[in-house]
């Protein structure tokens, strides 16, 4: 597994970044002692660089994964929602204290779509570089599936940032992939750090895993490539992909075969929460219960984290 740097941010990782949304309980929530051989298993492959947020509620499976794995060196992004100082503040000790180290090593703000957003979350934002002063994170970033917080975080010369890029553009809310690599070329060249999320559009584009995996990678401006994995066989598959430039025939044939679709149970109240939270606006209400575009979804699960009545997933 080649290690490359993160930008001109000092951190190392490994081109392969293990998305653990996809273990946690916002997706295929696997009993603790299960996904944390997941994630020992992918250390243990060569991968040192896991993504992970407050919302995902995936602390543990990555601090029991590495006591599994005995430990190693890894780098660990997270994110958090909070606008204010003290939010930002609560969610940094809960990451510190639920992963049980002195440092995480990367933290972003969540999903910013604006220079706008940027400045609704300013306190937040400050909070983090006083924690990168003090040495408690190394370096700062966002997430988004916007280009226009592309272009912000850029203007901001922020450390890192975690931008939504695929091959068939799936997912980028305010236009399309040109422009979306365009702008991710001006941040790179401002050193800033950059490692991909959704190269498979959230499993959408299983089917043409080799191609969307090499596009990304043949970019030149992406660091590091986020994948979400629920089975040691997809580690294995994916750490084959990094590692020797393409899958082995099996490991496409395993991966297209993997479907993931968005569940929705009977017991919708139709309180139209989901509808509201949704990035990529999928969802909609009819007759008081809801209804997934699914040329929209990106099977990401965070209507799922919202759901009062535990009534949507993906499964
Ligand atoms: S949040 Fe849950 S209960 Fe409310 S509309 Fe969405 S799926 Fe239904
Ligand atoms: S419907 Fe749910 S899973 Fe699909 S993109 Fe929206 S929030 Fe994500």
């Amino acid at each position: 597994m080649r290690q490359v740097p993160l930008g001109h941010t000092g951190i190392t990782v490994s081109e392969l970044c293990f998305g653990a949304l996809t273990i946690g309980p916002l997706q295929a929530n696997l009993p603790l002692k299960q996904g944390a051989e997941v994630v020992a298993h992918a250390l243990r492959s060569g991968i040192s660089f896991f993504d992970t947020a407050q919302f995902y509620r995936t602390y543990d499976y990555l601090r029991e994964g590495l006591r599994l794995a005995g430990n190693p060196e890894a780098i660990i992004c997270s994110k958090t929602y909070a606008y204010s100082r003290q939010g930002a503040m609560d969610a940094v000790e809960e990451a510190r204290r639920k992963l049980d180290r002195d440092v995480v090593d990367i933290f972003m703000l969540h999903e910013q779509e604006s220079d706008l957003t940027l400045r609704g979350h300013r306190e937040a934002l400050d909070y983090l570089y006083d924690c990168k002063a003090k040495g408690i994170v190394k370096a700062v970033g966002i997430s988004t599936h916007h280009i226009t917080a592309v272009k912000a975080a850029t203007h901001l010369g922020l450390d890192v940032i975690h931008p939504l890029i695929n091959k068939a553009g799936l997912g980028i809310v305010d236009g399309n992939r040109e422009e979306m690599e365009t702008a991710l070329y001006a941040a790179h060249q401002k050193g800033i750090g950059i490692y991909a999320m959704k190269a498979l559009g959230g499993g959408n584009l299983f089917r043409s895993a080799d191609a969307c995996l090499s596009y990304v990678r043949s970019l030149g401006c992406i660091d590091a490539v986020a994948v979400g994995m629920q089975s040691v066989d997809e580690v294995d598959a994916n750490v084959g992909f990094f590692s020797r430039g393409h899958f082995s025939p099996a490991e496409e044939a395993a991966l297209s075969a993997k479907s993931r679709h968005l569940h929705i149970d009977d017991w919708c109240e139709g309180c139209g929460v989901c509808t509201r939270v949704c990035p990529q606006g999928a969802l909609s209400l009819k007759a008081d219960k809801v209804y997934c575009q699914a040329d929209r979804c990106l099977l990401c699960g965070y209507c799922s984290g919202h759901c009062p009545a535990w009534a949507i997933k993906v499964v």
